[in-house]
């Protein structure tokens, strides 16, 4: 990845200049969108290194529809995934589920570590892409059809369009909205991925009250290990992720005992979503909101990173056409348009169906549901796979 961190922040090479802030998996995949259509934009990333917390993700078929049509192949630095199952927190099988002819156009399943995906992202990029690390926005504001920007370092450089791919905690949307702070989903979670595990053959959700266990096989043998406990007010976890989940059966017994035996640590954390699906800021024509800056929320449909390349593609497909500088506003009115009625209806579907697995008020009947419907996720996945963006 060292070949792309320079030192200073260099002019783009087409006719409209663009920053993009945040070199998370949204930002890189922008970039790459951009890149395609002849824009080198500049990025800046606050952290000193391009993240990766390390875990795993997965992509469902619209992720990997997306990522295909900007260029990027993760087919062989991934997991495919077939079928999933639910199970109570005995490992007694609710629902198995083929997922693997669920797409239209046949777009594939894919598992993977965060590492090797951001890993991936980041080598399709140009060299003529300069991302800036340890830098980050202190102000912006537009001017004579231009958006000013002041970075942490002092620079001051001028865009024609600034797309925020800065995350739920986006700085870019706090400046201007405030008032839209993410929101507590009412999950404590626990993820880190075991370096082998037999006998995971599928992506397995095991149900409990009021906690979840999910073990997603990746490639050699890993296996991506995520825990939730749900918890209406914020608080640090009582006890360890093994003792939480000690009443569950199945593979999760198999499951901590590798966790002690490797030594693993977990990342552990609230799950937060954005306040709203937001792409345009109230007085803003030039900024663009992309990724979890514009819409975070529950991973019950896997579809943060995927909402995140359509956004990338849209963004491809969009600057087809000639682009200037007066062109960048309806751009970005048209992205608007043609996204959000999709991103919110994945917004609200997400985060109902994860808490309507988890909140004990929530789960009366919830197993023979399931055993009755099939899994709740694919039943989304099925409705979000209709479309494309
Ligand atoms: C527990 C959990 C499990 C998930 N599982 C899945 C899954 O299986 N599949 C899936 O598709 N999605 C999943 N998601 C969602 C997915 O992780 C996110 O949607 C995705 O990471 C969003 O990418 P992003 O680039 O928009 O934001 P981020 O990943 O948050 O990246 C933002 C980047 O911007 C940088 N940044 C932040 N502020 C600034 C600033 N002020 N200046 C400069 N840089 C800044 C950050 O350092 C970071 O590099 C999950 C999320 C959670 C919480």
């Amino acid at each position: 990845m060292s070949h792309l961190l320079f030192s200073s922040i260099s002019a783009s090479e087409n006719c409209i200049k663009v920053l993009i802030v945040g070199a998370g998996p949204c930002g890189l995949a922008v970039a790459k969108a951009l890149q395609n259509n002849n824009i080198y934009p500049d990025i800046i990333e606050k952290d000193e290194n391009i993240r990766s917390d390390g875990a795993g993700i997965a992509i469902p078929a619209n992720g990997t529809w997306a990522l295909d049509k900007l260029g990027i192949d993760i087919s062989s630095k991934s997991y495919l995934i077939h079928s999933m199952q639910f199970t109570d927190d005995q490992g007694e099988i609710l629902a198995q589920e083929k997922i693997d002819d669920i797409h239209p156009e046949g777009a594939q399943f894919y598992s993977l570590t965060r590492d090797k995906l951001v890993e991936q992202l980041l080598s399709h990029l140009d060299k003529r892409i300069q991302i800036q690390t340890s830098t980050t926005i202190k102000h912006f504001a537009e001017e004579n059809d231009l958006v000013r920007v002041e970075f942490s370092n002092g620079d001051i450089k001028y865009y024609d369009l600034v797309v925020g791919c800065d995350g739920v905690h986006s700085c870019i949307r706090r400046q201007v909205q405030p008032n839209e702070l993410p929101e507590y989903l009412g999950l404590l979670v626990w993820r880190t991925v075991i370096d082998s595990l037999d006998g995971v053959s599928m992506p397995t959700y095991m149900l409990g009250s009021d906690r979840l266990v999910m073990l997603y096989p990746m490639l050699n043998n890993q296996i991506y290990v995520y825990g939730h406990i749900f918890q209406s007010e914020k608080s640090l976890p009582s006890e360890s992720f093994s003792k939480l989940f000690l009443s569950f059966g199945g593979l999760v017994p198999k499951t901590m005992h590798a966790i002690d035996q490797q030594n693993l640590n977990f990342y552990i954390h609230h799950m937060e979503k954005s306040h709203s699906v937001r792409f345009k800021l109230d007085g803003f024509s030039r900024v663009l909101l992309v990724g979890d800056a514009a819409h975070a929320f529950g991973p019950m449909l896997q579809n943060g990173a995927a909402q995140a390349f359509e956004d990338a593609y849209v963004i491809q497909d969009l600057l087809k056409e000639q682009m200037d500088s007066h062109s960048v506003i309806s751009f970005v009115n048209t992205f608007e348009k043609r996204r959000f009625a999709r991103v919110q209806n994945i917004f609200t579907m997400s985060n109902a169906k994860i808490q309507a697995i988890s909140d004990p008020q929530l789960i009366q009947g919830r197993n023979e549901a399931i055993k009755k419907s099939g899994a709740p996720n694919v039943i989304g996945f099925k409705l979000i796979m209709q479309q494309n963006p």
